[in-house]
């Protein structure tokens, strides 16, 4: 099977089926092997629903995988990657804002070049509130500064891989997953091709701001231990000025019998250092809370419900 087009569905009973009209139409007579994966991401409405309706088509190959509840798109996403057959990969997803026809482009970049494991497209102009925009800029910044991995700006989920790439992916199956940085990690050859982002066709984004800020924390979390080294700086930094500190308090004493008046600055030390302190036990917990969650291996995802038209 030459191509797998892995999507991820929460909440998308109005775009599920006008997303596998629109790819057939735009694949038809252009690339005819080829299949579409549904992960239904634990939807609360009809998605489902919807998504059985497509079983009756006997073309292209369809599956649909449904979820005990919803784990997020990164989960859904693995499961999509491990029930792929395709000789190539596609991550899309389900609200047409990304349009299949690029996936036709991608396919030309990897079919004329060997030597392209990847190809991955990126937003040139960003079509969102300028606020999440710049705040989304600065995460990028941030994370490319403190991290060892690459991160591209505007690059997304929205990639056409080879199957050993997605073998490797697969092979990684750490709980807390944040795939912009599973791409740099493994390495390969990524060509990176600009794409206009469509507006949403139906329902609006799952990520609220809050849901944003984890995803970015859990991102720096996984990338860069550089938070702990920041921990240990600042520890050192804070013990160094006490020490300066109590020498010169000593000579003031004993040399020029000057009293150090104290109540305020020990009150204020007090609380910076205590605020201190909590700051740097909370960038600790991080990743504990992490590594505690990983300890107890659960699985990525839980499936209830697959579907094969291959294996009816
Ligand atoms: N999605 C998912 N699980 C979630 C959140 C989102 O499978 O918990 C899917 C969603 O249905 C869509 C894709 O991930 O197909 C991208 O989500 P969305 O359009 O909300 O993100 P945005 O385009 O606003 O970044
Ligand atoms: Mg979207």
């Amino acid at each position: 099977m030459k191509l797998s087009l892995v999507v991820p569905c929460y909440n998308e009973m109005d775009n599920v089926q006008e997303f596998y009209h629109c790819a057939k139409a735009c694949f038809r007579g252009k690339i005819d092997d080829y299949e579409i994966i549904f992960v239904n991401d634990g939807s609360t409405d009809k998605t489902l629903e919807k998504l059985y309706t497509l079983t009756e088509h006997e073309e292209p190959a369809l599956q649909i995988v449904s979820f005990s509840r919803n784990f997020g798109k990164e989960s859904a996403i693995y499961a999509g990657l491990a029930h792929s057959r395709g000789d190539t990969v596609c991550i899309i997803d389900a609200d047409l804002q990304q349009r299949p026809e690029v996936v036709l482009e991608m396919m030309k970049i990897l079919d004329s070049r060997p030597e392209v494991d990847c190809v991955c497209a990126y937003q040139e102009k960003r079509r969102e509130n300028k606020l999440i925009s710049f705040v989304k800029s600065l995460f990028y910044k941030i994370i490319n500064g403190i991290s060892d991995v690459d991160f591209v700006n505007g690059a997304s989920d929205f990639r056409l891989m080879k199957r050993q790439m997605v073998n490797v992916i697969l092979s990684m199956t750490e709980y807390h997953r944040f795939s912009k940085g599973i791409f740099s990690w493994i390495g390969f050859n990524t060509e990176y091709i600009p794409y206009e982002v469509a507006s949403r066709k139906h329902g609006k984004t799952k990520w609220s701001p809050k849901k944003l800020f984890d995803y970015g924390v859990g991102g720096i979390i996984a990338f860069s231990t550089a938070p702990l080294k920041f921990v240990t700086v600042v520890g050192f930094v804070s013990a160094f000025l006490s020490i300066a500190y109590m020498i010169t308090v000593i000579v003031q004493k004993l040399c020029f019998g000057i009293d150090v008046p104290g109540y305020a600055t020990i009150i204020v030390l007090l609380l910076l250092m205590g605020g201190l302190i909590l700051f740097c036990l909370g960038i600790i917990g991080e990743y504990l809370a992490k590594m505690y969650v990983q300890l107890k291996n659960r699985p990525i995802y839980i499936e209830k419900e697959h579907f094969d038209n291959r294996n009816k």
